[in-house]
């Protein structure tokens, strides 16, 4: 495949130039960050795990009808998706207290929510990601009012359908994070869901045992990082029982 441009290099993605206008090459890095990279490390394998998982589950989410920026996933490790003016605020979405909610309120991760709460955080590695209200996000016009009750209305829905997806194969969602863009089509701009869903950004766990099958346990030094990843993939039915290496050999763009 012919070098490509590339646009940007985060944590664990590089964005390329697509291949049409208005297009662009998310490629999955195995690098893991935590912490506004205070630690960092490498999950091998977990760049191809996650451009399946993420794949997977933007299909899933097209298919009832949230807008996404996926198009189609060229090779192990990338995907064509399109171009979209990213909106500065990652999306928390929690059904269970964990990570810094337990912390903020002093609560025992694992407390059911009465209810799922969605956070605004404005994406800012020198801020380190500080929490924001809708008041901010539309004072300083990171997005309209408009676009955030399309925002917020879409969170949830995305929220309803990915519990029961995990539920299906015994996984608890904890919580996640997701990024919206906006994307220009005739002169009309759409919301679209961006970026990327994995275990990078979802607390996943086991249901029967609580074992935690997400970033925390790279976070937390628990150990069995790669193989939780694989778990995720293999109970979606979308990993080779014998792991990432049966996925070996680049795949023709379609
Ligand atoms: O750390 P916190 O508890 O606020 O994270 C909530 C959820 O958002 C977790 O699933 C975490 O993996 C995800 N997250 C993320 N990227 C961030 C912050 C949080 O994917 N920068």
């Amino acid at each position: 495949m012919a070098r490509r441009r590339q646009i940007f290099e985060g944590k664990a993605k590089v964005i390329f130039e697509g291949p049409e206008p208005g297009t662009l090459v998310q490629y999955f890095k195995d690098d893991a960050t935590a912490f506004n990279k205070k630690k960092k490390g490498v999950i091998t394998g977990k760049g191809v795990i996650n451009n399946r998982i993420s794949e997977y589950l933007m299909l899933k989410l097209g298919d009832i009808g949230v807008p996404t920026h996926f198009v189609r996933r060229l090779n192990m490790r990338e995907q064509l998706i399109r171009e979209v003016e990213i909106i500065p605020v990652e999306v928390v979405v929690r059904n269970v207290v964990a990570g810094s909610m337990a912390k903020r309120f002093a609560m025992a991760e694992g407390t059911p929510l009465p209810r799922s709460i969605v956070e605004y955080y404005y994406k800012s590695d020198e801020l380190d990601d500080p929490m924001i209200t809708e008041e901010h996000i539309t004072a300083f016009n990171w997005a309209t009012p408009q676009e955030m009750d399309e925002i917020m209305s879409l969170a949830l829905r995305i929220n309803d359908f990915m519990i029961g997806l995990f539920l299906g194969i015994g996984i608890r969602l904890v919580d996640f994070k997701i990024e919206f863009g906006r994307l220009w089509e005739n002169e009309q701009v759409r919301i679209v869901l961006a970026d990327e869903i994995s275990p990078d950004s979802c607390r996943l766990w086991d249901v029967e045992t609580d074992k935690k099958l997400d970033k925390d346990r790279f976070r937390r030094d628990m150990g069995g990082v790669e193989d939780a990843y694989q778990e995720v993939a293999r109970r979606l039915g979308i990993l080779p029982e014998g792991g990432p290496s049966d996925m070996k050999g680049p795949e023709t763009m379609q």
